[in-house]
Parts: structure tokens; C-alpha cells; sequence
């Protein structure tokens, strides 16, 4: 069987291959973190988009949206924080030359005792009838003694991490003896921060006052926009304010294909809430979003939730939902009680009052907020990895009997259905064919192929994750029906050309899964 390495090394070149995502500026070798969207990654990540737009706008009545520009005024980034406190840990290897962030190599120092652990319980698992693998993990003297380890680790890292603590991270790869995965040395520089956010000049003004930043989130377009948004669209609290756009950082180390990018796109919501209630919002805000994920197909088994270890200096809660990609779990989306930090410090640095008037408490305040914050890109990844798969079939039904399949969930489909006629060259197929395209074309998104063998069309669409193959054949000119072939089942059904829209626009419908 393959690898998880091998699995995502595979799902990269399909996503080249097939039209998802290329390599930005290829013919020049590429840029290193940046990524262009095909023409079947587009319909995917504009799919993905929509869904998530409309479960936050659409379905709530207290959601409204906004899309803020790119560049903000210089202060913005003061205010939030960023200018002085943007930072990753960063460090070289003076051999290979390479350079790493080091809260990264400590935490893939921890990774490896988790895994330790979780070879140790397997093993015991195979050894032990009636195993029991929580008594096991509190009893046996080795796993114990691993746990202990790679939580004291964890805590010393949370605490440098918040603390800034630059010295000690070094300590703690020297004391762990971690070496460089590259050459195999421990021949390391001194650790030290480094701002992620990438800036440029307005116009051709020189000076401190003229520094742009490309936003690194999208969030402090819609603090700096609080009370347009309130008072325009007449809001009460609690309400929210969700936007989808670009975020640009100067990622230290970016790996792992779109998983780490520089540049990026974020789907964040900012909800306003009384103090005092934010966490009651926040634990509830984590189970919608919870749901969000199962809704659109992803299974319970490949999510969880991962407590912050160290809180950012705003926040009084944190939490990821972390994602099974094929390299581990990772964080894919993050919810975060932010208290009133970032609209205080808006109304510092601006002079501008920024408060709310509750009617029903009849007072003025600082709204309080929890943030819900997810990369579109690696929403794209996660979907991308749990539908790829690698098939061999037992009753083929005519097909070639090995396929790759991309199981993506029919209402995010780049294409919806494939329209293909039996044989090319006979012209009545195709007329026929032509003429159900053109009338499925305005509903949804549709393809007309006529190009090679039955068998090898249904592989193309298969590969991009088309959900439904329409086949026209010599009974349909005097019968009027067609045969649809389900991409997951290959199940294939007759069903009458004037019930082929109504059929495919339930299958594909976003509206279910928005009502769950
Ligand atoms: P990480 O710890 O992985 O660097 P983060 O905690 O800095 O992520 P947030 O600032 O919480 O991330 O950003 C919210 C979301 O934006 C993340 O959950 C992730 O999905 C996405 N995101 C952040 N950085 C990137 C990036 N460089 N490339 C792609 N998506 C990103």
C-alpha cells in the first residue's frame, strides 16, 4: 500500500495534471509558497467560497458582509499589533544552509514521542485480549514516562513562545539535540524573530509614514469598519461580519504545497457580543463550525479540536480545528474569543470612539468578539485529500477496472454533470447530445465530450470529480431517456431527458447541506 507520503505526493501531480492548481509563474521555475488555481481549481475553491459565504450570511439572519481593500492605513497594523509582535522564531542550520522556525522543530520533536506512543499501544493492542488502551497509557512505565516528557516539552515551549523567550527555544533544540533533517547537524545559529508581513510604499513618498503592508488577515478590515457596518445596515448586537479575501505572509519555512503559502486566501467572521457572553459564543460558534465541515462530507474521525497551548496576549480562549491531511493532523480553521482588544486599540490609536449603545442594557460598550477563521486554500487541500482516491473495481461494467476518483461531495463538483454521446461520428448522438448540454448549461455547470472511447471519458470526469455522466445512446432518439452513471456507486439509470434538470439540481443542491 502507499504511503501517506507517496499519497500526497500523487494528490500534487493530479492537481497539476488534471487543472486544480499550478505552480505560480512556472515557466520561470516557479515562486516558492505561491500557487495559481487552474480551471477546475477555480470552480472548486469559488464552490467551497460560496458554500461557506452563504452558511454564514445567507442562513444567518445576523451575518452580514463586507469586502475591505488590501491595503490599510499604516496604523492599522500598529494597532493590531503586528508591526511589533508579528514574529515567527526563525533559525539556520550552518551547513545545509537552511532555514527553520523553531517552535516547528520542537513541536516535530513532540510529534515523534506521540508517535512512540502510539506504537507502543498498538503493539499491546495485538498482544492483550480486552486491551484497554487508556489503562494501558496511565500504567505502562514507558508510555508514562513519554508522556510525561512531551508534555513538559510542550509546556516549556508555550511558555517561550508567550514569554518571547528566543534563548530559551535554543536551549531547548540544543538540550533535545535536534539536528537539521537535511544534513544531520546541530550546528545552529541563535534564534531569532522575524516579521511575517510583507510591505511596500505608497506612491513615491519616502519615509515611515509612506510603508505599506500587504494584509497578513483579513480580520482588521472588518474591525476597522465596525461601526460603518453597524450603523449602515442597522445591526443589534450580537451580530457579525464575515469576509472573504487575500492575506499575504512571509512564511519562514513554506512546505507542504498550499497547505503553507505566501500568498493566501482567508474566509474569517468577527461576531460582536456583550462582554461576559463571549464564552458562551465562543463554545457555541465552535460547534457551528464543527458542523460545517461534517455537513460538506468530512467525517467526525477526521477532525478535532486542539486546544491553544499558549494564548495570544488578546485572547481568552483558542481553539483549531485541526484536519487530517495526509501529513497529520493540522490546523485548518481557528476560533478565537478576542476579547475587546482589537477594537480598543482602534480606538486608541485613531481617537475615535468605537462603542456600541445597547438598547435593551441601556449602555454603551466595547463589543467583545469571537473569530472564526479559516484559509480557503487549505479547506481546498483538506477537500482535495479526502476525495482522492485510488480505486480497483470488482465489477467493472465495462470500464477499466483500476480508476482515480475525486469523491468530492456533488455540491462543490467543479463540473456537475458530463453530457457524452455513445459514439462520435454518428451525428444524431451528437446533435442530441449538443442540444441536452445547451439546455443544462444554464443551470449548471456542464461539459460536452465526445473525444475517445465511452470508457475513457468516464475516467476524465472521474479525475475531476464530476458526480454524474449522462450518456446518449441510439434508444434515445426514439425514447427520449438517457443513461446517468453515478461517479461513487457506477451505478447507471434510465431516466426520461425532461427529468434530467430536477434530477441532477437535488443531487448537486447546496441547500441541504446549508439546512444541516
Ligand atoms: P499556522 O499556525 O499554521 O501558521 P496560524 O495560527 O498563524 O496558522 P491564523 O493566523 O489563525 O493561522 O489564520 C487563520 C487561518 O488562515 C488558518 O487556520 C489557516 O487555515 C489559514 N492560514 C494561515 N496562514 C496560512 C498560510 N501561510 N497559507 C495558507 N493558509 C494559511
Amino acid at each position: 500500500m502507499a504511503s501517506q507520503d507517496e499519497i500526497f505526493k500523487k494528490i500534487v501531480s493530479h492537481a497539476k495534471e488534471y487543472g486544480f492548481v499550478f505552480p505560480s509563474s512556472e515557466i520561470y521555475d516557479g515562486l516558492s509558497a505561491v500557487y495559481d488555481y487552474g480551471p477546475y481549481g477555480v470552480e472548486l475553491k469559488n464552490n467551497l467560497k460560496t458554500y461557506w459565504w452563504k452558511a454564514m450570511t445567507q442562513v444567518h439572519e445576523n451575518i452580514v458582509g463586507i469586502d475591505a481593500a488590501i491595503f490599510m492605513h499604516p496604523k492599522t497594523w500598529k494597532a493590531s499589533g503586528h508591526v511589533d509582535a508579528f514574529n515567527d522564531p526563525m533559525l539556520d542550520n550552518k551547513d545545509s544552509k537552511k532555514r527553520y522556525r523553531a517552535d516547528q522543530l520542537i513541536e516535530g520533536y513532540i510529534e515523534k514521542i506521540e508517535d512512540k506512543i502510539n506504537k507502543e499501544v498498538e503493539k499491546a493492542s495485538k498482544r492483550f485480549e480486552n486491551f484497554d488502551a487508556e489503562m494501558f497509557k496511565s500504567t505502562n512505565p514507558r508510555v508514562v514516562e513519554y508522556q510525561v516528557k512531551s508534555k513538559e516539552i510542550t509546556q516549556r515551549l508555550a511558555n517561550a513562545m508567550t514569554n518571547n523567550d528566543m534563548v530559551d527555544l535554543k536551549s531547548m533544540i540544543d538540550e533535545l539535540e535536534i539536528a537539521c533533517p537535511e544534513s544531520g547537524s546541530r550546528n545552529w545559529t541563535e534564534v531569532r524573530q522575524f516579521n511575517l508581513m510583507f510591505s511596500t510604499q505608497l506612491g513615491n513618498i519616502a519615509g515611515e509614514e509612506s510603508i505599506l503592508y500587504l494584509r497578513p488577515e483579513t480580520a482588521q478590515g472588518i474591525f476597522v469598519n465596525f461601526l460603518n457596518v453597524q450603523k449602515s445596515s442597522r445591526m443589534k448586537i450580537p451580530f457579525g461580519i464575515a469576509q472573504i479575501g487575500k492575506a499575504f505572509r512571509n512564511e519562514i519555512v513554506a512546505r507542504q504545497f498550499i497547505f503553507r503559502m505566501r500568498e493566501f486566501e482567508q474566509m474569517e467572521m468577527q461576531f460582536f457580543v456583550p462582554p461576559g457572553t463571549e464564552l458562551e459564543w465562543y463554545e457555541r460558534w465552535k460547534q457551528i463550525r464543527l458542523k460545517w465541515h461534517h455537513a460538506i462530507g468530512h467525517p467526525a474521525s477526521k477532525l478535532r479540536f486542539h486546544d491553544h497551548d499558549n494564548l495570544a496576549h488578546y485572547a481568552n480562549a483558542a481553539v483549531d480545528i485541526q484536519f487530517e491531511f495526509p501529513f497529520g493532523f493540522r490546523e485548518l480553521e481557528g476560533i478565537h474569543s478576542r476579547t475587546d482588544f482589537d477594537l480598543s486599540q482602534h480606538a486608541n490609536l485613531s481617537g475615535k470612539k468605537i462603542t456600541y449603545f445597547d438598547p435593551e442594557k441601556n449602555e454603551s460598550y466595547i463589543p467583545y468578539v469571537i473569530e472564526t477563521s479559516i484559509g480557503c486554500d487549505r479547506m481546498f487541500l483538506a477537500a482535495l485529500s479526502h476525495a482522492y482516491t485510488e480505486e480497483t473495481l470488482s465489477d467493472t461494467k465495462g470500464e477499466d477496472s483500476t480508476r482515480v476518483v475525486l469523491k468530492l461531495h456533488p455540491a462543490i463538483a467543479p463540473v456537475k454533470c458530463a453530457i457524452l454521446p455513445l459514439v462520435k461520428n454518428k451525428e444524431e448522438l451528437t446533435t442530441k447530445a449538443r442540444q441536452i448540454f445547451k439546455e443544462l448549461k444554464f443551470s449548471f455547470n456542464c461539459q460536452y465530450d465526445d473525444k475517445d472511447a465511452i470508457g475513457r471519458r468516464y475516467r476524465r470526469q472521474d479525475a475531476i470529480g464530476t458526480p454524474y455522466c449522462i450518456t446518449v445512446d441510439f434508444e434515445t432518439l426514439t425514447d427520449e431517456m438517457v443513461t446517468i452513471r453515478d461517479r461513487d456507486t457506477l451505478e447507471q439509470v434510465r431516466i426520461p431527458i425532461s427529468g434530467l434538470k430536477e434530477y441532477i439540481a437535488e443531487k448537486v443542491s447546496m441547500d441541504k447541506i446549508l439546512a444541516e
